[in-house]
C-alpha cells in the first residue's frame, strides 16, 4: 500500500497537538485520516475505543488525545489528570495492538523527566529522580504509557514509538487565564490589558524560570516524520534545543502585542520547575530539526488569537 493511502487515526485531532498533525499530514498527501468527536467516541470508555478499531481497523495511530493543562489546573484537579490519561492511553495502546496496528506514535511531554535532572535533559535521564510536584500526577500518566509502548514492543512486536515533546504553543491553543499554559496565557492577558489601557500585567512567580517552547506546527513535522523514520523502543525528545526565562518571554510576548505598560510578578503563584530544557542531539542525528523561531511563532500564534478570539472557549 501506498504510505499515503494507510488510514491514520489521529486521536485528539480538535486538540493543540492534533488538530496540527492533521493539518500535517493534509500537507504531506495523506488521504485517509480517520477522526472521531468526542461525543461519538469517549477515549475514556474502552468499550466505545474498542468498537471503533473494531470497525475502522486504522493502520497507524497518532495518540494526540490527553488532559493537559497549565501549572494551576495540575496541582487543583491530579485526580482527574491521573485517571483521564491513564484511561485514555490505554485504551488507544490495547485496542490499537488487538486491532492489528502498525505503527503507534505516542506522545509524552517533557515533565517526565525528575525535577532535578541536569540541563539539558537527555532521554536516558528518566526514572532517575523525583518529578516535579506541581504535575507529577500527569507525568506519571505519561511515564507509565511510555512504559506501555515498550513493553507491548518487547512482548508483542508492537511498533509502538514515544516522543517527548518540550511546552507547546500555537494556533489553535487553549487561552484561558487560569489554566492554560503560560504562552497563550501572557498572549491574552497582554492583549486584553493593551484594549483597557492597564498600567500594568501581571506575571506569575518570580520570572527566572526557564523554559523551552515548540511551534506546534513543527512539532507535528517531526510526528510525521518520525512515523516515517523511526522504529525504535527508545524514546526520542522533540525541541528547539533552546530555551528563555519566563521574564524574557513576558518581554517578547509584551513587544509582539504592542503593551507599553509595565510587567509585575505575583510572589503568590508557584515557580514550578526552575529550568526545562531538553537535549535534542538524537532527534537531529536522525535529521530533524524545528524550523520556527520563538519570535516568529509568536507572532503566528497572537494572528490567530487575533482573528478567533471571539469564537474561544474562554
Ligand atoms: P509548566 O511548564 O508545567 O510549569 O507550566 P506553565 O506553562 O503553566 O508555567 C510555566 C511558568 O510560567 C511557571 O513558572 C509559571 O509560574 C509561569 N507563569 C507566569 N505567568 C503565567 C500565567 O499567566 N499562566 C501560567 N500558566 N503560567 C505563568
Amino acid at each position: 500500500m501506498d504510505t499515503q493511502d494507510r488510514k491514520i487515526f489521529v486521536a485528539g485531532h480538535r486538540g493543540l497537538v492534533g488538530s496540527a498533525v492533521v493539518r500535517c499530514l493534509q500537507r504531506r498527501g495523506y488521504r485517509n485520516l480517520l477522526i472521531r468527536n468526542r461525543n461519538e467516541v469517549d477515549l475514556t470508555d474502552y468499550r466505545a475505543v474498542a468498537t471503533l478499531f473494531r470497525a475502522e481497523k486504522p493502520d497507524v495511530v497518532i495518540d494526540a488525545a490527553a488532559k493537559v493543562g497549565g501549572i494551576l489546573a495540575n496541582d487543583s484537579y491530579p485526580a482527574d489528570f491521573i485517571r483521564d490519561n491513564l484511561f485514555i492511553q490505554s485504551h488507544l495502546i490495547e485496542c490499537a495492538y488487538r486491532a492489528g496496528v502498525r505503527k503507534f506514535v505516542f506522545l509524552g511531554s517533557s515533565c517526565i523527566y525528575p525535577k532535578a535532572a541536569p540541563q539539558p535533559m537527555r532521554e536516558e535521564y528518566l526514572l532517575t529522580g523525583p518529578l516535579e510536584p506541581t504535575n507529577e500526577w500527569y507525568a506519571v500518566a505519561k511515564i507509565a504509557g511510555i512504559k506501555m509502548c515498550q513493553a507491548y514492543r518487547r512482548q508483542y512486536g508492537f511498533d509502538a514509538i514515544s516522543l517527548m515533546p518540550t511546552n507547546l504553543y500555537g494556533p489553535g491553543d487553549y487561552f484561558d487565564l487560569e489554566k492554560s499554559h503560560v504562552l497563550p496565557a501572557l498572549l491574552r492577558k497582554f492583549h486584553e490589558a493593551k484594549q483597557r489601557g492597564d498600567a500594568a500585567v501581571t506575571v506569575w512567580g518570580s520570572g527566572t524560570p526557564r523554559r523551552e517552547f515548540l511551534y506546534v506546527d513543527d512539532l507535528a513535522e517531526a510526528v510525521v516524520f518520525l512515523l516515517e523514520n523511526y522504529s525504535e523502543e527508545g524514546i526520542v525528545n522533540v525541541g528547539t534545543g533552546e530555551d528563555v526565562s519566563i521574564r524574557e518571554l513576558a518581554d517578547m510576548i509584551r513587544a509582539e502585542v504592542g503593551f507599553a505598560g509595565e510587567l509585575r510578578f505575583d510572589a503568590t503563584k508557584p515557580d514550578g520547575t526552575p529550568r526545562k530544557l531538553l537535549d535534542v542531539s538524537r532527534l537531529s542525528a536522525l535529521g530533524w530539526r524545528a524550523g520556527t523561531s520563538l519570535a516568529e511563532g509568536i507572532g503566528k500564534t497572537y494572528r490567530w488569537y487575533l482573528q478567533h478570539a471571539a469564537e474561544l472557549r474562554m
